[in-house]
């Protein structure tokens, strides 16, 4: 077997596992169905199954996305009895809002709560400088990988989110900031970016989030460029070529160590694929360049990861790479066994990385007083309920 046979198969393992975790299907309990996650294709076949011709579907994509209409007697391009027909049989579904918070700063972090009332986590962060940020998207209930500086991986994987559940979250977001109908072109909003950086590992949910994504790339709805949007993986390999190839959205990656003695304990996945595998990875992804330099996310752990000498080694591993690194404040969690470098600490090894020519910002933590260390809500509130 040659090595791209292997990793061809690895890819159908992980794809078969990730079936195993399948979400819900679409159909309500009272048998209507929601047609938010549908595919173009999806539904136009929907529409056909339906009696309705092709365009409908063009017209009712349209209202879903582009204008962000709910209710079925608000799409006026559509006939009243046409209308009725189609509320009988379909809705266009939301997250249910379990709850909003918003943190001093702005952040704003919200829990979505799905028809099987699992639930998930989805922030917004705007940019201080413009009138625009980030929505921060999950992509699976818990998380597999077990990472030990994160709260997530402490909550066990109950199952991947749809293609509806991850577009949902940025369409509730959007209606939480009134931001319908979408943006053409580059115009700047609030809501400019996603990074898929949220609950879980992308990459072990990969149909749902190809999906998710070409709905929301698709330039006559929500219509957010390749370039708005950032995939964060913890590095499974044989499926960032796929996602570079299919998607071409941004890549981060999740580095955090820069030997595989500590990667192996603090991103368990590396036992999996090693440093080099990640790096080889990187420097293969399709369209990586010093326009769409990739990111390199790196949590300081004081005494743990963060001495100059890790810097200089972390400078030395990328060498060559478009890229840049995000360094990350630990915001520590009770129960968590690490703490934040000190402040000189991340000064000192921003510089060595920024000397080296990579921009190394660091991220101011955000939203503290809405607990907003990925996962923390999600535990808070199960831990209310089991109160
Ligand atoms: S950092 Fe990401 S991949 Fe790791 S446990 Fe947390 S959610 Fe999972």
């Amino acid at each position: 077997m040659s090595v791209t046979d292997l990793t061809a198969a690895e890819r159908e393992r992980i794809l078969a596992k990730a079936a195993h975790f399948s979400p819900p299907d679409y159909v309500l309990s009272d048998g209507r169905r929601d047609l938010v996650g549908l595919s173009r294709e999806e539904l136009v076949a929907e529409m056909d199954a339906f009696g309705e011709k092709p365009f409908r579907a063009k017209q009712l994509w349209h209202w879903i996305y582009h204008q962000g209409v709910r209710d079925f007697s608000a799409m006026s391009s559509i006939a009243k009895p046409l209308q009725e027909k189609l509320a009988e049989r379909f809705i266009v579904g939301r997250p249910e809002v379990a709850t909003d918070q918003l943190s001093k700063d702005d952040t704003r972090k919200f829990l979505f709560r799905f028809r099987d009332h699992e639930a998930v986590e989805t922030v917004y962060i705007p940019d201080r400088r413009e009138d625009r940020g980030a929505v921060c998207i999950s992509s699976q209930v818990g998380c597999t990988l077990s990472c030990k500086f994160c709260h997530t991986g402490t909550q066990r994987l109950a199952r991947n989110l749809s293609a509806a559940e991850i577009v949902g979250q940025f369409m509730a977001a959007r209606d939480a900031y009134g931001e319908w109908p979408s943006p053409r072109g580059e115009t700047p909003r609030l809501l400019s970016t996603i990074v898929l950086m949220g609950m879980g590992e992308p990459l072990y949910n990969y149909e749902n989030v190809a999906k998710a994504m070409k709905i929301i790339m698709d330039n006559e709805g929500i219509a957010l460029s390749r370039r708005r949007i950032t995939l964060s993986t913890s590095g499974v390999v044989p499926m960032m070529d796929r996602a570079g190839e299919e998607l071409g959205v941004n890549l981060a990656v999740s580095l955090h160590a820069v030997t595989d003695e500590l990667r192996d304990e603090i991103v368990p996945l590396n036992r999996k694929y090693p440093i080099k595998e990640v790096i080889e990875a990187c420097r293969r992804y399709p369209g990586a360049s010093n326009a769409r330099r990739i990111t390199f996310e790196y949590i300081m752990l004081r005494g743990v990861n963060d001495s100059e000498a890790d810097a200089r080694a972390l400078v030395k591993l990328i060498a060559g790479l478009p890229a840049k690194v995000n360094l990350i404040p630990f915001n520590p969690w009770p129960g968590s066994a690490y703490q934040p470098s000190t402040p000189e600490q991340l000064k000192k090894f921003a510089a060595i990385v920024m000397n080296a020519g990579y921009a190394s910002p660091i991220r101011t933590p955000r939203g503290r007083d809405i607990l907003a260390a990925c996962g923390q809500l999600k535990s808070a509130m199960e831990k209310d309920a089991a109160e």
